[in-house]
């Protein structure tokens, strides 16, 4: 089997998003373009202290540019290390990885689509929204939709960046939900799947794309099929 190549990737900027959740922007070592699809993601590579070496999978949170830079949104998990270690990073620290991989990309003809993701699962579609809709040429004026769950208000990634994106494009439709927003909170409330059905229903033209924890992805691929959508027009991406 022929190797990846490995890459170095080093810090740039470290970005809280919330408590346990950061955004970290990296610049590939040696490239003059990092070239990727919205939507795949990179492998990481790091021995831990008893020796093992470790890869993680992590979607790329960025567009595509002219440029060798990417971006990651990440969430600290429990006990794990890799993600741990990449919060932990400094600006100028580097890791090793390989890719872009994946085929959780647009699918061609682009159709109206809605984006349905929880937690950091938002990701690749932050990576696919701006890529999209910073040209006439490549959104064509087709209408998406991000169905965007958290629990909190404040864990709501990218918030106010989705805000001002769909203030400014009438073909982008923002969806925040919380399953246990306070009082204050003047949005939507409850699971992601709870709000498909109002967008999806009697639609069999569009596409879906659905990524975060392997629950919410099941929820979601069931709904669709009991809103006789066919399966090829549903795409996702597991993190668990
Ligand atoms: C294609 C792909 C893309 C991914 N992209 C992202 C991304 O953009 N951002 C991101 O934060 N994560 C992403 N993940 C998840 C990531 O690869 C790791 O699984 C996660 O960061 C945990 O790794 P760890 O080494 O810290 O913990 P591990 O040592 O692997 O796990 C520690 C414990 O946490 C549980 N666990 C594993 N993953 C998760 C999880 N995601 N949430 C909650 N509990 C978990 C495990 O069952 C285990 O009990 C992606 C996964 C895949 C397959």
């Amino acid at each position: 089997m022929a190797a990846f190549e490995t890459h170095i990737a080093h810090l740039v900027r470290s970005v809280s998003l919330s408590e346990l959740t950061k955004h970290l922007e990296f610049e590939m070592l040696g490239m003059r373009r990092f070239g990727f699809v919205s939507g795949q993601w990179l492998s990481f590579k790091q021995v831990k202290p008893d020796g093992e070496e470790l890869t993680r999978a992590y979607s790329i949170a960025s567009p595509p540019g002219e440029d060798p830079r990417f971006a990651l949104c990440l969430n600290r998990v429990q006990d794990g290390f890799m993600s741990n270690f990449l919060c932990d990073m400094q600006a100028g620290d580097e890791i090793h990885c390989q890719g872009p991989f994946g085929d959780f990309i647009l699918r061609p003809p682009l159709r109206d689509t809605i984006f349905i993701a929880t937690g950091t699962g938002i990701s690749p579609f932050r990576s696919m929204l701006h890529w999209l809709l910073t040209d006439q040429l490549r959104h064509q004026g087709k209408q998406f939709w991000l169905v965007l769950g958290s629990r909190y208000e404040r864990d709501i990634y990218y918030h106010d960046e989705f805000l001002r994106l769909a203030s400014e494009r009438p073909n982008f439709h923002y969806l925040p939900t919380l399953s246990r927003g306070s009082v204050e909170w003047q949005g939507l409330r409850g699971y992601v799947q709870e709000h498909v059905p109002g967008i999806a229903q009697s639609r069999t033209d569009m596409h879906a794309y659905v990524c975060g924890l392997d629950k919410m992805v099941k929820a979601n691929r069931e709904l669709l099929r009991s809103l006789g959508w066919d399966r090829k027009s549903v795409r996702y991406e597991k993190y668990d």
